[in-house]
Formats: structure tokens, C-alpha cells, sequence
């Protein structure tokens, strides 16, 4: 099965994907992760990637859809794959439409997670994940149990993302009301459009979208 997580930043897709990637066995493709990996590599995409992404303002679209085109096609993806991040405007969610009719694959679930928007500088800017494990942390909403010690792997490193302090986050909001909220009609329009309540504990938000999954 192959879904498709939207919602704004801070809104929990990046969370609930690698819940349920544990649950369902399908692979998270989140463009965020893979344009920061292409950053931290100097590679050509991220050199062009890296300042835009600190402004808070969308990459070109053809360079994602050329990037989330060649991750469909490795193996790894044949079990089923949600998607975070992409498509993030109606062009994009286009030339999604059309790559997956080339390559014969459906899209079998779109998911929105409705969050409030005034929540979400609160949310984001709090945020910060393990250097050596990945395990996330907030500031006040998920503290790790020693001050200071990651609880799942013991480390003492931890990171926090370039583009989460309150200028970027106001940026990226306003870019998500605007270049991609439209996609949840484009969505809609098709029949594959479900919503949750990401407002609820984290833990209810994935019970919800297991129930949507599973029921579809
Ligand atoms: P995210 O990790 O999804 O919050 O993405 C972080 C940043 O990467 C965004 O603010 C954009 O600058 C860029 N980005 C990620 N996915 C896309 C996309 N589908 N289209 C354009 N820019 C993207």
C-alpha cells in the first residue's frame, strides 16, 4: 500500500511515518530527509537546496520530482511507501499523478493531518533529535528522562534543525497555506482524501491512521 502524509510543519508526518513504517512495513520518503542528506553531502542538488531551505521557501519543483522519481524506483519501495513532504504543490501532486501511471503504481491513501496553526511555532521551534540515534525530543512536550542523556541509545549529542527557529517556521507555514494546502482539494476531487486530528496525543493520532489504513 502507498500513502501520502499532508500537513503543515510541526504537524507530526515526519513522527507518525516511522510509526507506521514499524506497523506496516512501508518505507518513509520524506524529501526533507533526503534534501538535508544532500546538503550535509555538498552535493550539487543540496548546494542548490541549502539556501532556500533556510528561508523556509519551497525547492524547484523539478528537481524534487526528479529526486522522489529515482527513490520510487529502488527496490526497497515495492513493499509500499508513504510519502512526507512531497508532493507540496498542485504541480507537484501532478507530475506525482503521472509518474505513478508510468510506472504502474497506485496511491491508495492521501491523509491530512488538521492541525492548529498556532500550535505549531510552539511545536517546532521546542524541537530536537538524538545526534547518534535519531530519537526526537521537545523542549517541553517530550523531555528526555535524564536531562541531557538521550533515553534509547544513552548520547549526549543532540541536534536541532537549521530551519527550525521562528522566522523559518512563519515562513514555511505561510508556503504550506499557500503553495500546498490547495493540494487537499486536487486530493479530494479524486476520492482518496481522509483527515485526522492531529491535535490529539500522539498515540491517538497513530490509532487513527491505522484505522484509515486499514480500512482502505
Ligand atoms: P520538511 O522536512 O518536509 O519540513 O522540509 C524542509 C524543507 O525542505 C522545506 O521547507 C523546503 O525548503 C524543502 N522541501 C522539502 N520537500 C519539498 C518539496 N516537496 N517541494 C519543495 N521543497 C521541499
Amino acid at each position: 500500500m502507498n500513502i501520502l502524509l499532508i500537513g503543515p510543519p510541526g504537524a507530526g508526518k515526519g513522527t507518525q511515518a516511522k510509526r507506521l513504517e514499524e506497523a506496516f512495513g512501508m518505507i518513509q520518503l520524506s524529501t526533507g530527509d533526503m534534501l538535508r542528506a544532500a546538503v550535509a553531502s555538498g552535493s550539487a542538488v543540496g548546494q542548490q537546496a541549502k539556501e532556500i531551505m533556510d528561508r523556509g521557501d519551497l525547492v524547484p519543483d523539478a528537481l524534487i520530482i526528479d529526486m522522489i522519481s529515482e527513490r520510487i524506483d529502488r527496490d526497497d519501495c515495492a513493499g509500499g511507501f508513504i510519502l512526507d513532504g512531497f508532493p507540496r504543490t498542485v504541480p507537484q501532486a501532478d507530475a506525482l499523478t503521472k509518474m505513478l501511471v508510468e510506472k504502474d503504481i497506485s496511491l491508495d491513501r492521501v491523509i491530512e493531518i488538521a492541525v492548529d496553526d498556532d500550535a505549531m511555532v510552539t511545536r517546532i521551534t521546542g524541537r530536537l533529535t538524538c545526534a547518534n540515534c535519531g530519537k526526537g525530543y521537545h523542549d517541553e512536550f517530550e523531555k528526555p528522562e535524564v536531562d541531557g542523556v538521550c533515553d534509547k541509545c544513552g548520547a549526549t549529542e543532540f541536534n536541532r534543525r537549521a530551519d527550525d527557529n521562528a522566522e523559518t517556521v512563519r515562513n514555511r507555514l505561510a508556503a504550506y497555506h499557500e503553495q500546498t494546502a490547495p493540494i487537499l482539494a486536487y486530493y479530494k476531487d479524486r476520492g482518496v482524501l481522509s483527515s485526522v486530528d492531529g491535535m490529539a496525543q500522539m498515540d491517538d493520532v497513530t490509532g487513527q491512521l491505522k484505522g484509515v489504513i486499514e480500512g482502505a
